[in-house]
């Protein structure tokens, strides 16, 4: 037994070892994907419920390393955010995306809204408002036409340069939406307090609405709140027709999911020719 004890802590240490050294190869290879051109973004539409029409698009980030491969964002942005690169990715993210949208113009495709995703540490910053100036400008991009996504987690942290941020986004023009809306631990006073004007129903919630009782009682709930604040709902991970006729008949705006269509290249997006509504 001891000799199995010793054992165990060996596989663990080898194992932590691995996984330090990994973690050390992803840092230093992210470190230099903006430069070598290893970033991109896809997109993936959101239709209106009530005609179907395309009424906006998320933006999402993609990094294939030569060595490493595909790159989930869900595991580099939180390095990016330790190693203290998530301002450099957030502004070449915003300023592609912003890019991308009057290429879009340029070739005949009217994409009413583009969603980014930006992380806590952006909205905290003391430059953002700047710095998203300078992209707009640079772009020639209507603010009207973006919109923020940000997590709950925003609203819990340096609270005063979140909201003194987040009112001169609106003031710029520029919409906001709280990502998987419902998965975080905040209080809702946020929403009356701050210019938010969209909720995104978490998949989490999604994925159960017509099977489990929960679920469908927390996306219901959050259409309700939605609807009593004045602000649009959309769902994330729509992937069976019975979610989304549940969000539907519940009077959710606009859906977002593999059900419709996977996040996609620019190009493709374009050549998928869906109707659009503003
Ligand atoms: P998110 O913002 O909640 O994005 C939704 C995720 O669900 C995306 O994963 C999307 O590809 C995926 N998805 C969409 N529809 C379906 C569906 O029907 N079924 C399933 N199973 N998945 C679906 P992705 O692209 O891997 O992104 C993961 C997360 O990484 C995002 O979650 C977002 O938090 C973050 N992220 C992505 N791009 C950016 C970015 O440019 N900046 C920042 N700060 N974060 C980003
Ligand atoms: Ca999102
Ligand atoms: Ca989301
Ligand atoms: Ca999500």
């Amino acid at each position: 037994a001891k000799d199995q004890g010793r054992n165990t802590y060996h596989f663990f240490e080898t194992e932590m070892t691995e996984r330090a050294v990994q973690r050390l190869h992803l840092e230093t290879a992210l470190r230099g994907a903006i430069a070598r051109n290893e970033l991109e973004l896809v997109y993936q539409p959101q239709f209106r419920l009530a005609n179907g029409d395309l009424c906006g698009v998320e933006s999402l980030l993609r990094w294939t390393h030569p060595e490493l491969g595909t790159i989930s964002p869900a595991k580099f942005i939180p390095v990016a955010e330790e190693i203290g690169m998530i301002s450099e990715l957030g502004r070449w993210v915003l300023t592609e995306a912003c890019n991308q949208l009057t290429r879009w113009d340029a070739e005949g495709f009217r994409v009413p809204s583009l969603s980014v995703n930006v992380s806590v540490h952006q909205v905290e910053r003391i430059d953002l408002i700047d710095e998203i100036k300078g992209i707009i400008a640079a772009t020639d991009v209507d603010p009207d036409r973006l919109e923020l996504e940000v997590t709950e987690s925003v609203f819990m942290r340096n609270v005063e340069r979140v909201v003194e941020n987040l009112n001169a986004l609106r003031d710029l023009g520029i919409r906001l939406a709280v990502d998987d809306f419902g998965s975080g631990f905040s209080s809702l006073g946020y929403l009356k307090q701050l210019p938010i004007s969209r909720l995104k129903i978490d998949k989490t919630f999604v994925d159960g609405v017509d099977t489990d009782a929960n679920d469908s009682a927390i996306a219901r709930a959050v259409i309700v709140l939605g609807r009593a604040l004045g602000l649009e709902v959309i769902a994330e991970g729509v992937e069976t027709q019975a979610q989304a006729s549940f969000l539907e008949n519940e009077g959710c705006d606009a859906v977002q999911g593999y059900l419709f269509a996977r996040p996609m290249a620019a190009g493709a997006l374009r050549d998928q020719h869906y109707a659009v509504t503003d």
